[in-house]
C-alpha cells in the first residue's frame, strides 16, 4: 500500500477528490499545491495508516518510519535545510485531518525539530527572540498534546511571567523572557516526570503517534457522535514545513472566508494577527484585526490573498474557509475547505454562486443542506452564545427550534395558563396521548424520559414544536410542582410559572426567558431555491396531518396531499370526543343504544374533521388510516382517574361498576404493540371500521356537493394476511355503497394497505391484488423487523449500540437500508410484479429523514409523507437524491 503523498508548490499526486484517503486537509493541501499556490512543502500520511495503527495495537507500522524519513529527505532537498541540523534547521508541523472536517477536535503540533542544540543554531540564523519563541511554543504544545501535561501548568507560568514584567501580550516578551520561559517549561515537564525528547526524529514520530491517537480521544468521539459522522477510516497526518508568522512585524497569521459565513454576503471576511503563530488567532490571545485592514498594512500581500482566495473559490465552486501565514512579507497557504455556514448564508451563497455562473441550479440545490433549511424555517434564539451560563442540561434534540415559556407540569395546567394568555413550556416525566391538549398549547415540550420516537418527540415534531427529551438530570416533583437540578455545583429549584427556554435544535434546556428572533426568510430567495428543488425531484412529498389547520400549513409548505391522517388523534382532541370513545369501548353489546349513540356521535365528529381536511386539501389525495392504536390507550392509567372513569361509565351505561371495570381491565395487554390493534381492531369491532368509512364517504360527498374535488384514499393498518385485507375492504366498499345509495353521489376512492409487518412485505404480491396502494409504515416495520420496541429501545440499549458502533445509526431515525430496506425492496418488487401501477409511498417518521429519503428515491417509491413543517426539507432531500 502507498502510505505517503508528498506535496510541494506545483506538485502532488494527491488532489481534492481524495478526501477519504488523505483527509480533507491533506487532499486540499495537495490540490492547492497542484494549483501552484505557495504551500509549504510536506507530505500526507493516509487515513489507511491510521487503520493500520489501530490494527497493530496502536503502534506506528515499521515501514512507515522509513517512509517518513525518506519523505522528509525529499523536503530537505527542496528547502536546502535539514531536519535536526543546527546550522540549517528545518522544522515541521504535524497536523491531523480526517475526511470530514472536525474543527479543533484533534491535535496539531507545531515547530517540531527544535532542541537545546538546534535552537542555538536557529537563533544564530534568525535571531534570539524568534528562536526562543518557537521553542517555548514547541515545549508547550508537545507537552500538552503529546505528553498530556495539563495546559494550565504552562499557562500559569506564562501568566506569572507577564504579570511580573507588567506586560499584557505575548509579543511584548523579549528574548530573555522567552529563554526564562523555556527553562520554566522544562521544570513543568520535570514536575510531571516528563522530558522533551532531544532527538528530532523521536519528536516527529511521537507527534504522528499523538495525532493518530487523537482520533479516538473522547471529545473527537463525542463530536462524531453528535454530528453522526460514521464510517470513516481515521485521521490522516500532514507533516509540513513550518513557516513563521511570528518572525517579525512583517509576519503574521490569519483565517478568512471568501463570503460572510453568517449572512452569506460576498466579501473577504476574517481576522489577521501580526507577529503571531498558528492558534494565536483562535485562542484570543490578542484581539486580531479584521482582515480588510491588511489592505492598508501590507497591500501587496492582501492583493495576493484576494487573488488566491478568489481563485480557490472558483476552483472549488464553493465558499472557502482559508488559513494562511505571512512570513517576512511572503504569503503561504496552509489550509482551505468549504466553509461552514448558517442557513441564511447557505441560501444566499447558493443563489449568488449560481447567479455568478459558478455553479448550476442543481449544484445550488445540493449546496443547501437539509439542516440549513430547517434553521431557516424555525424561530431561533437571538444569540446562542449569550445563554451558555444558564444552560441547565442537555437532552435529546427531539424537535428543532427555540421555545420560551413558563414552566408547567401538567397538561391541564398548560391549558389553564394558556387560557390566561401565558406562553408555557410543558415539563413531564414523559407524555401520553392524554396530554396532547396541553402539549398543543405549549411553546415547547420537555421530558425526563423517552427517546427520539417517544410520544412527546413524535407529536412535537408533527407540530413543528420544539422538544427536548430524555433529560435524566432533571427531577420533577409533580405534587409540589418543582423542577430540581444541579447548576454550577449547587442545587436549583424552579417552580411553576418560572421562565424556561428550550433549544430543540441542540437539546439545551436553559433557565430564564431567552430572547428569540423570527425565522428570517426572505420569501423570495427561498421560493426561488424551492422552485429549482421541485424541478429536480422525482418523489412527491405528502404530509402527515390530522386537522384542517395542519393540512393548510403543509399545503403552504408545498405538500402534494396527505399521506397519513391518523384518525385516533381526532378522538383525543376534546373532552366530549374522548368521552364518546370511552363509551364506545366500554359498551359490550353491539346492538345496545349506548354503543350506537357513541358510534353515531364519533361519526359526526369524524365527518366534520374530514370535511375540513378534504376542503383544505381540495384537489389533492387524502390518505386516511383506520383506527390503529390499542384501545386501552384511550383510557387513563390505573388508579384514581381510572376508578372515577369506571364509576362514571357505569352510570352512563347503566351497568355495574364491576362489569365496566372488568371490561376495561380486560383491554390491558402484556404486549400491546403486538396486540389488539391495527386491522385486528376492525376485525374484532367491524362497527368501528364501518363507522369510520361512512364518516369518510359522507364527508367526501358533502364536499363534492359544495363543488370540491376529493380524493379519499383509505388505508388499512397492520395487515399481515390477505384475508384480513379482504375482510376490511368488504366493509369499506359496503359503506361506500351505502352512502352513494343514500346521497346519489358516487365518490371515487382508493383502498390500500400499510406495509408494516414483515409478513405483509413478503406477501406483497398477493396483497397488491387487493390494494390500490401500499404505504410503508416504517416505524412499525422497523420495530417488527428488528424485533425491538420503539418505545423502550432508545433508553435501554440503542444508545449503547450506536456508541459502540454495533449500529451506525438509530434505525428509528434513519432507515436501516440493508435490513428493513430489504423488506421495502421485496414488497416493492412483488407488489409491482402483480400490479405495475401500484402506488407506493412511505408515511413513517423516516419520511422526513434525508438519508432515508435518498433510499426511498432509489427503490422507486412514488411519494414520501412527513410532518407539515418537514415538508420543505423532504422536498429538498428528494431533489438532492434525484440529482
Ligand atoms: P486545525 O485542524 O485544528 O485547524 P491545523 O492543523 O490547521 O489544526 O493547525 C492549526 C494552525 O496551526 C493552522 O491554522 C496554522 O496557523 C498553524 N500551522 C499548522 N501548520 C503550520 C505550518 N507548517 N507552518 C505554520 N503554521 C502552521
Ligand atoms: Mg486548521
Ligand atoms: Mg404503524
Amino acid at each position: 500500500i502507498r502510505r505517503i503523498y508528498p506535496f510541494s508548490r506545483g506538485n502532488s499526486d494527491g488532489d481534492k477528490s481524495m478526501k477519504e484517503l488523505l483527509g480533507g486537509k491533506g487532499a486540499n493541501l495537495c490540490e492547492m499545491a497542484r494549483c501552484g499556490l505557495n504551500v509549504p512543502p510536506g507530505f500526507t500520511i493516509t487515513t489507511e495508516v491510521c487503520q493500520e495503527f489501530y490494527r497493530c495495537g496502536e503502534k506506528l507500522p515499521e515501514e512507515l518510519l522509513t517512509e517518513v524519513r525518506n519523505a522528509v529527505g525529499g523536503v530537505e532537498a527542496e528547502m536546502g535545510l535539514k531536519f535536526g541540523d543546527p546550522k540549517a534547521p528545518l522544522l515541521f508541523s504535524v497536523r491531523s485531518g480526517a475526511a470530514v472536517s472536525m474543527p479543533g477536535m484533534m491535535d496539531t503540533v507545531l515547530n517540531l525539530g527544535l532542541n537545546d542544540e538546534v535552537v542555538v543554531g536557529f537563533a544564530a540564523k534568525y535571531g534570539d527572540r524568534f528562536a526562543y519563541d518557537c521553542y517555548r511554543r514547541l515545549l508547550q504544545m508537545f507537552g500538552d498534546v503529546v505528553l498530556g501535561i495539563p495546559h494550565e501548568h504552562f499557562e500559569s507560568k506564562l501568566t506569572a511571567l507577564k504579570a511580573a514584567k507588567g506586560i499584557q501580550y505575548d509579543v511584548q516578551m523579549d528574548a530573555e523572557d522567552l529563554r526564562t520561559l523555556v527553562a520554566q517549561y522544562k521544570e513543568v515537564y520535570a514536575a510531571d516526570g516528563k522530558v522533551l525528547p532531544q532527538d528530532p526524529w523521536e519528536q516527529m514520530f511521537m507527534g504522528i503517534y499523538a495525532v493518530f491517537k487523537s482520533w479516538n480521544i473522547p471529545r473527537a468521539i463525542k463530536y462524531r457522535e453528535i454530528n453522526k459522522i460514521t464510517g470513516l477510516k481515521g485521521t490522516a497526518v500532514n507533516v509540513q514545513t513550518m513557516v513563521y508568522g511570528n518572525m517579525s512585524d512583517t509576519s503574521g497569521t490569519g483565517v478568512c472566508f471568501t463570503r460572510n459565513p453568517a449572512n452569506g454576503e460576498r466579501e473577504l471576511f476574517g481576522e489577521f494577527l501580526i507577529n503571531a503563530q498558528g492558534e494565536d488567532v483562535v485562542a484570543g490571545i490578542r484581539t486580531p484585526m479584521p482582515i480588510k485592514l491588511m489592505a492598508d498594512i501590507m497591500p501587496p500581500i492582501y492583493a495576493e490573498l484576494v487573488a488566491n482566495t478568489t481563485m480557490l473559490e472558483k476552483h472549488m465552486k464553493d465558499m472557502q474557509d482559508v488559513e494562511f501565514t505571512v512570513q517576512e512579507g511572503r504569503l503561504y497557504m496552509l489550509q482551505c475547505r468549504n466553509g461552514k455556514r448558517t442557513g441564511t448564508a447557505a441560501l444566499r451563497i447558493a443563489l449568488e454562486l449560481e447567479g455568478e455562473g459558478l455553479i448550476t441550479k442543481d449544484e445550488a440545490v445540493l449546496m443547501v443542506e437539509p439542516r440549513h433549511l430547517d434553521q431557516l424555517l424555525h424561530p431561533q434564539f437571538e444569540d446562542e452564545k449569550k445563554y451558555v451560563e444558564d444552560v441547565i442540561t442537555r437532552g435529546l434534540a427531539a424537535s428543532p427550534g427555540a421555545a420560551v415559556g413558563r414552566l408547567v407540569f401538567s397538561a391541564e395546567d398548560a391549558e389553564e395558563w394558556r387560557s390566561r394568555g401565558e406562553r408555557v413550556i410543558l415539563c413531564r416525566h414523559e407524555t401520553s396521548p392524554e396530554d396532547v391538549g396541553g402539549m398543543h398549547v405549549s411553546e415547547g415540550i420537555l421530558t425526563c424520559r423517552g427517546g427520539m420516537t417517544s410520544h412527546a418527540a413524535v407529536v412535537a415534531r408533527g407540530w413543528g414544536k420544539p422538544c427536548v427529551c430524555g433529560c435524566e438530570a432533571l427531577h420533577i416533583d409533580l405534587k409540589q410542582k418543582v423542577l430540581t437540578f444541579e447548576l454550577h455545583g449547587s442545587e436549583v429549584h424552579m417552580r411553576e410559572g418560572d421562565w424556561i427556554s428550550l433549544n430543540g435544535t441542540t437539546g439545551e434546556v436553559i433557565k430564564g426567558q431567552q430572547a428569540l428572533k423570527e425565522a428570517q426568510v426572505t420569501g423570495g430567495d427561498l421560493g426561488k431555491l424551492m422552485a429549482w428543488v421541485d424541478k429536480a425531484r422525482r418523489l412527491r412529498v405528502l404530509t402527515n396531518a390530522d386537522t384542517p389547520e395542519d393540512a393548510l400549513v403543509a399545503r403552504t409548505n408545498g405538500a402534494q396531499g396527505i399521506g397519513l391522517c391518523r384518525t385516533e388523534h381526532m378522538f383525543f382532541s376534546t373532552h366530549e370526543r374522548i368521552a364518546a370513545v370511552r363509551r364506545m369501548i366500554a359498551e359490550e353489546e353491539l346492538e345496545s343504544d349506548h354503543k350506537m349513540e357513541a358510534l353515531e356521535e364519533l361519526k359526526g365528529y369524524q365527518r366534520q374533521d374530514f370535511e375540513g381536511i378534504f376542503t383544505a386539501m381540495d384537489g389533492l389525495p387524502v390518505t386516511i388510516r383506520l383506527l390503529d392504536p390499542p384501545l386501552h390507550e384511550f383510557l387513563p392509567q390505573e388508579g384514581a382517574a381510572m376508578d372515577a372513569l369506571c364509576k362514571q361509565l357505569a352510570e352512563e351505561l347503566h351497568a355495574s361498576v364491576e362489569r365496566v371495570e372488568a371490561r376495561l381491565n380486560g383491554l390491558r395487554e402484556v404486549n400491546p404493540m403486538m396486540g389488539l390493534r391495527g386491522c385486528r381492531l376492525g376485525i374484532v369491532h367491524p362497527e368501528i371500521t364501518d363507522m369510520q368509512a361512512q364518516a369518510i364517504f359522507e364527508a367526501a360527498t358533502a364536499v363534492v356537493k359544495a363543488g370540491g374535488h376529493v380524493h379519499p384514499h383509505i388505508m388499512v393498518p397492520l395487515v399481515a394476511t390477505t384475508d384480513e385485507m379482504d375482510h376490511q375492504v368488504a366493509i369499506i366498499h359496503a359503506a361506500a355503497k351505502k352512502v352513494a345509495d343514500a346521497t346519489g353521489i358516487k365518490v371515487r376512492y382508493k383502498v390500500g394497505t400499510m406495509i408494516e409487518v414483515p409478513r405483509a412485505a413478503l406477501q406483497a404480491g398477493l396483497l397488491a391484488a387487493r390494494a390500490d396502494f401500499f404505504s410503508f409504515g416504517t416505524n412499525d416495520l422497523t420495530q417488527m423487523t428488528f424485533g425491538i420496541s420503539r418505545d423502550d429501545a432508545q433508553a435501554k440499549f440503542l444508545s449503547h449500540y450506536t456508541r459502540q458502533g454495533i449500529l451506525q445509526t438509530d434505525p428509528f431515525d434513519t432507515l436501516d437500508v440493508i435490513g428493513v430496506g430489504e423488506m421495502v425492496k421485496i414488497a416493492v418488487e412483488r407488489g409491482r410484479a402483480t400490479k405495475p401501477d401500484l402506488e407506493l409511498g412511505i408515511c413513517g417518521e423516516h419520511g422526513g429523514d434525508p438519508n432515508s429519503i435518498a433510499f426511498f428515491n432509489k427503490v422507486g417509491l412514488d411519494y414520501v409523507s412527513c410532518s407539515p413543517l418537514r415538508v420543505p426539507i423532504a422536498r429538498l432531500a428528494a431533489a438532492q437524491a434525484a440529482i
